[in-house]
């Protein structure tokens, strides 16, 4: 497995697999691996001869108040893991070399990061669209495996990929769950063992409302109210919001005639947790 370190090692890497004409399958990830990136990088395995795996905290899609300075990491737990994985090659620059000096370049969607996690943390997104835009004109990948854990993310992803003309599909990846339901998050690890089971109550709220649906409730308004207040029996949590939305334009929805998203974040104790599914009320 291939360590690289900067933009210009890693554009001739993957010009010389280009000019060998294997293709580049690519997972961008902010370390701390879990069972949910491998399973993102096992798709990749199986789409393209060559895998390449980032792991860099993007200082630019942290707000000013969030967990930046403490956010887990294990590089050589994570090159160990990419390694049995079978990860090609592990990309893993510094800040500075991706932002260097003078650096001036944000990509803004106009309307995808206006709803859910975008509307409390505002400038998440942008930094989210601007590394990931740097990250495929440095890795130039075929395919980009995204996970739908992160669910506007990937819309954002889906968007920008469309409105700047980047030759690369989209694919994404389904949420890996811990036995108990709790979707895996590096962010988990912030948790204490009373804050984990509090933390469940995003993955129950998922099969309350699917329940609640399937035994004839319309009214997504009474859903999420429910959802609310059964949130709220589990200690230590905050609910940041609780939204059924249309999937495609993640713009709010009362309606249960085609399929809807409903997204949730809460932060249980100071960590803020988000989880998702994709409800087909037809089934
Ligand atoms: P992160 O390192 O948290 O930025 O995530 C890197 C990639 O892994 C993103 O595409 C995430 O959506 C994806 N990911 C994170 N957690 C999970 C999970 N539990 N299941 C599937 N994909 C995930």
């Amino acid at each position: 497995m291939d360590i690289i370190k900067t933009k210009a090692q890693m554009q001739e890497w993957s010009k010389k697999r280009q000019r060998e004409s294997k293709t580049i399958c690519f997972v961008p990830t902010m370390g701390y691996l879990h069972k949910g990136h491998i399973s993102l990088m096992e798709k990749g395995k199986s789409l393209c001869d060559t895998l390449v795996v980032s792991i860099f905290v993007n200082p630019t899609q942290f707000g000013p108040n969030e967990d930046l300075a403490s956010y887990p990491s294990d590089i050589e737990n994570d090159l160990a893991l990419a390694e049995k994985a079978g990860v090609t090659a592990v990309f893993l620059p510094t800040k500075d070399h991706i932002y260097p000096e003078n650096f001036q370049t944000e990509i803004n969607l106009k309307s995808l990061p206006n709803f859910l996690c975008g509307k409390f943390r505002p400038i998440h997104f942008s930094g989210v669209a601007t590394v990931v835009t740097k990250l495929f004109n440095i890795v130039m990948p075929d395919i980009a495996v995204f996970g739908q854990k992160d669910y506007q993310q990937l819309q954002i992803i889906r968007q920008l990929t469309l409105d700047l003309d980047f030759d690369v599909k989209i694919v994404a990846g389904p949420i890996i769950r811990e036995k108990d339901g709790l979707a895996m998050s590096s962010r988990n690890a912030y948790l204490s063992a009373s804050q984990k089971k509090s933390a469940l109550s995003l993955s129950k709220s998922l099969h309350l409302a699917r329940e609640l649906i399937a035994k004839g409730e319309k009214n997504l308004v009474t859903i999420r109210n429910q959802i609310e207040a059964f949130i709220c029996t589990f200690p230590e949590t905050t609910i940041e919001y609780v939204s059924f939305c249309d999937p495609e334009t993640l713009e709010d929805t009362d309606s249960i005639e085609n399929q809807i998203l409903l997204a949730l974040a809460v932060k249980v104790g100071k960590t803020r947790l988000i989880d998702n599914a994709l409800i087909d009320p037809a089934q």
